[in-house]
């Protein structure tokens, strides 16, 4: 895991535990200095998922079978297409780990 920070530095962000979360690799580097996303379903421009503010399943869900994320919400959709939240590589890792009984989280 890395450490995020929700309003990235570029953009005034500060380093404090209120601005910070924990994101994979993957995540992290995908999202860069984002804090906007566009709704695939409506084409809206909408702020991104902040996990200190958001109740994840308020916005997203699991695919019956749990290896891909879904948008509930514009924001939810928005931030699985600008993390890239089902790349094919984490979404083979989430088939594996569904296996094993390590996933899907309970949130
Ligand atoms: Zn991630």
């Amino acid at each position: 895991m890395t450490h995020d920070h929700i309003q990235p530095r570029s953009k005034g962000g500060e380093t404090t535990f209120e601005n910070l979360c924990l994101a994979c690799r993957s995540c992290n580097e995908f999202k860069a200095d984002s804090t906007t996303g566009i709704d695939p379903l409506s084409g809206e421009t909408t702020p991104l998922f902040n996990p200190r503010t958001q109740r994840w399943s308020d916005h997203f869900t699991w695919s019956s079978d749990a290896t891909k994320v879904e948008g509930l919400t514009t924001i939810g959709r928005a931030t699985i297409v600008c993390l890239r939240m089902n790349n094919p590589v984490i979404v083979v890792a989430r088939r594996r780990w569904t296996v094993s009984g390590w996933h899907p989280p309970d949130e």
